[in-house]
């Protein structure tokens, strides 16, 4: 028999039974009036979960979508963009905000590290931002950016609005959408959520849509907030076809969500990555993310001298687990190792036997 393998890359995540039953319904209409409700009761969920009093919206798309919709409701050609990147993904946000005709002022720092506040703060003093973008958790390099430090810091800058990606953190990463000062927060719902890729999940403060009304029209169509607004009210309304399966999908994510506890879920997330990490570390592998910023959600794991990645990758992959290379100049270097959504304890410990397995087989022939 063929053994099945676990897909613990960053996205998408290993999948649960009640989610998958939600994925193989038979498809309804969208006027469907249950459907509608379940719709909206998702809408509303989704509010409480990240705890705000803005909007949500959910939208056929992936987290680069979400990315897309973050700046074109917030910023117009000319204006000014404070990119923090802490690797590939926070430069993503440089080459879409570049596209756009917006002056981009990137602060980065080697992978691994976080850029401190206090750079931030002179940054900020310089000129005045439209909007700051961070990634949460850059799955580059498994930094968890420090959200909370930066949004009490944009306090002060009230004409700024305060974008945070967190496609590779929402829903294991704690994060407290009002209470941190986030203006636009985004996912897909491939990573933490546990389901499917294919929608784009994008909350937006009052701040935030006050900014998209003053724009007026933009140009892009699809991505803007003004024509998903009526149905994100009222999803009897029509404006593109709701990807109804990921949404019933999405909406048993919340479910599982608020039944194990939304605390509970971050302190597991917390519990599970240090514990992945430490045993990681004792089997002779570094983390490229400095100790004190590491991510709950993933790991990005530095092979020790001698192993080949791709043999280690294949090799793990026949022992039944699939991780990811590493991006960029970590290319052959390290291995991603995904750990958010709804993994249990058997899962973590089939994942540390099956790199204890590995490990020995490839050193048996070295
Ligand atoms: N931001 C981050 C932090 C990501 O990890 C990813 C995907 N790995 C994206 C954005 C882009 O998301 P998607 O692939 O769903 O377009």
């Amino acid at each position: 028999m063929k053994n099945r393998k676990l897909v613990m890359i960053p996205g998408p995540t290993p999948g649960v039974e009640s989610i998958h039953t939600q994925m193989g319904r038979e498809v309804c209409s969208f006027k469907d009036p249950d459907f509608i409700e379940d719709f909206k009761g998702l809408l509303h969920d989704l509010k409480i979960f990240i705890r705000t009093q803005g909007e949500c919206f959910v939208v056929a798309g992936t987290g680069t979508l979400a990315m897309e919709m973050a700046i074109a409701n917030t910023s117009k050609v000319g204006d000014n963009i404070l990119i923090i990147s802490h690797g590939y993904f926070g430069d993503r946000f440089t080459e879409l905000c570049e596209r756009k005709k917006l002056y981009c002022d990137v602060l980065s720092c080697p992978w691994g590290e976080t850029v401190p506040l206090e750079k931030i703060e002179a940054k900020l003093n310089e000129k005045n931002y439209a909007a700051v973008t961070v990634t949460h958790v850059d799955t580059s390099t498994g930094v968890a950016a420090d959200i909370d430090g930066i949004g009490k810091l944009l306090k002060s800058y009230e004409d700024t609005l305060f974008i945070v990606d967190g496609v590779c953190a929402t829903a294991g990463e704690r994060t407290l959408m009002d209470e941190m000062n986030i203006d636009v927060l985004l996912t897909g719902s491939q990573k933490a959520f546990g389901v499917s890729p294919g929608l784009a999940i994008v909350w937006a403060s009052s701040n935030a849509l006050k900014r998209r009304k003053s724009l007026g029209t933009i140009p892009e169509y699809y991505a803007d907030f003004e024509n998903w607004l009526p149905i994100m009210n009222d999803p009897s309304k029509y404006f593109g076809t709701p990807p109804i399966h990921l949404i019933w999908a999405l909406k048993e994510s919340v479910q599982i969500i608020f039944e194990e506890g939304v605390d509970k879920r971050y302190d597991r997330h917390l519990k599970d990555a240090r514990h992945i990490q430490n045993a990681l570390e004792n089997k002779g592998f570094t983390i490229l993310a400095d100790a004190s910023h590491r991510a709950v959600t993933l790991t990005n794991v530095m092979y020790p001298d001698g192993i080949d990645d791709a043999l280690f990758r294949t090799t793990l992959a026949e022992e039944g687990i699939v991780v990811a290379g590493g991006l960029g100049n970590y290319a052959g270097k390290l291995f991603r190792l995904g750990h958010m959504g709804n993994i249990d304890q058997h899962t973590i410990s089939s994942v540390l036997a099956a790199i204890d397995r590995t490990l020995a087989r490839i050193q048996s022939h070295i």
